[in-house]
């Protein structure tokens, strides 16, 4: 690994904050507390900007503007596609201030600035996905076994609360509100603390774009306040809630002690990737490296269990250290670094952490297991280890950072029983040229998403969710705009029906 800690200066680029208020009823406002945090640039540990605080009254208040919104305004009663066009104005805005965008997440998530770009265009097309099938949501027409005529409609879900992690700011952000917006129903955003900015920028744009006033609502502040009071609320429909596991059974108690709002929730995840001995190794080992280093591992699909087959295992590892020799760690501006700071202290420390209880099980700290060059910001080396167990806490738990945990194995039933061994099912790996292999592995694991011969292979299509412990429901994909629709079933007489 090279760290480019040269003239670090010359890849700051500062954006000008200009949106750091609440913004609730199509205006930004303070939050009623009046106070407000910091938001933390992760390359220098130091404040970008305050931020307003919202808590549970601020999110009362979006409550009130979201529902008002709802049973009063236009946007449920718009047709379809009245609602697509206003969607694909937000999606051009969203293209015009791409550059700008993307540097807000580079400095307040370490993401790399050169992928944010074509990121945030990507994101955009989110809103034009959806936008396309906003006129297209119909029921269906029911033939009963008596003298009646029923159909179905598919009816916007109400008001809904979207919860949002750090990792992935304005994917996250345009793929949650995307499908709701088409839908019909109006709602209320709580960015994660660690990454308030590029959402709030949103919320700016969607007025811009014309979304009524009340119909978005965008509330920063922390989880057990801000967030406990969405997934507490009585007002609130529905939630959709990506994040920890942990947490993920908060909201659900918090929804089953208050309204018994619907939820969706995409939780955490420790996938494999099961390497077969005829796999193509130079891309098996690309795809390894890729898939734990990415985004510094902050990916809840990141492949933090590479199960490798004997036959190939030692030659493996070779092609693995090679290939990380040319991976830089850096300031996520510089166009060579391929890995940013991690989000904050607390995962760092996390991170950390893990790595000195893997060394202390016994796990062969292969490479990496420290943070990088500079004294200040959040750099954690690429870490992989190799002789890990299955009971071992870094081949069990998600950590969340750039740690690949390494093992061995020697039959097809062997890699299905250990790559299922796990609480979390949201991904899986599987390299091979063996069609019969791919397809049993495809079918033997319990996640929501399988690779065969790639990975990371996302898209707007393509429903994306847990099983297990990894969560319920869906995001992207028709999927994610039904859980934002209910159903309602409509009957009448035909003739002289009895009853
Ligand atoms: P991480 O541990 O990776 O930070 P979290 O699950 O804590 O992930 O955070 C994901 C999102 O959930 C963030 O927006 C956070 O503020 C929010 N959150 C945290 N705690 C709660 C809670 N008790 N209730 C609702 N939301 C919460």
């Amino acid at each position: 690994t090279s760290h480019s800690n040269g003239n670090s200066d010359s890849f700051v680029k500062m954006p000008t904050i200009k949106f750091t208020k609440l913004f609730i009823n199509g205006k930004f406002v303070d939050s009623i507390s009046g106070k407000t945090f910091e938001t933390i640039d992760p390359r220098t540990e130091e404040a970008i900007t305050r931020v307003a605080e919202g808590d549970e009254e601020d999110i009362d208040l979006a409550v009130k503007a979201a529902r008002e919104a709802f049973d009063n305004g236009p946007w449920p009663r718009l047709s379809g596609f009245d609602r697509g066009r206003i969607m694909m104005k937000f999606a051009d805005l969203i293209d015009e201030h791409a550059e700008e965008l993307a540097a807000l997440d580079t400095i307040d998530a370490g993401k790399l600035f050169g992928e944010g770009k074509a990121g945030i265009s990507q994101s955009a097309n989110m809103l034009r996905y959806y936008a396309g099938a906003a006129d297209k949501i119909h029921g269906e027409v029911l033939k009963m076994s008596r003298e009646f005529h029923a159909y179905t409609l598919r009816e916007p879900i109400g008001v809904v609360g979207h919860i949002i992690p750090w990792n992935f700011p304005t994917s996250m952000f345009l793929g949650k509100v995307s499908p709701a917006l088409a839908a019909g129903c109006t709602m209320v955003v709580k960015p994660a603390e660690q990454t308030p900015l590029s959402a709030l920028y949103y919320a700016h744009l969607s007025k811009l774009a014309g979304i009524p006033d009340g119909v978005l609502n965008v509330v920063t502040g922390f989880g057990p306040t801000a967030g406990a009071a969405i997934s507490s609320h009585m007002d609130i429909d529905a939630v959709s809630f990506t994040g920890s596991t942990e947490v993920g059974r908060e909201v659900i108690q918090a929804a089953a002690k208050s309204n018994l709002k619907t939820l969706s929730l995409e939780l955490g995840g420790k996938s494999p990737l099961i390497i077969f001995d005829d796999a193509d190794l130079d891309k098996a080992a690309e795809l390894a490296l890729l898939g734990i280093l990415y985004n510094k591992g902050e990916v809840c699909v990141a492949s933090s269990r590479v199960f490798v087959q004997e036959g190939i295992y030692d030659e493996f590892v070779k092609k693995l250290l090679e290939k990380k020799k040319s991976w830089t760690v850096g300031d996520p501006f510089d166009p060579k670094v391929r890995q940013g700071p991690q989000i904050d202290k607390k995962q760092f420390d996390k991170i950390l952490s893990y790595i000195e209880h893997g060394k202390r099980e016994g796990a062969t700290l292969l490479t990496g297991g420290k943070p990088l060059g500079h004294n200040k910001g959040y750099y954690i080396e690429p870490t992989f280890f190799t002789d890990v167990k299955e009971d071992m806490l870094i081949a069990k738990d998600e950590i969340f950072g750039p740690v690949m945990s390494l093992m061995k194995f020697k039959t097809i039933d062997e890699a299905i029983k250990k790559a299922n061994n796990t609480t979390y099912g949201l991904a899986a790996g599987v390299m091979t040229k063996d069609l019969n292999v791919a397809n049993t592995v495809s079918r033997s694991i319990r996640a929501g998403i399988i690779w065969i011969n790639c990975y990371f292979a996302f898209d707007r299509d393509l429903p994306f969710g847990g099983y297990k412990m990894s969560g319920f429901g869906r995001d992207f994909g028709l999927d994610a705009l039904y859980k934002y629709l209910q159903v309602k079933s409509v009957v009448t007489p035909i003739f002289n029906s009895p009853w």
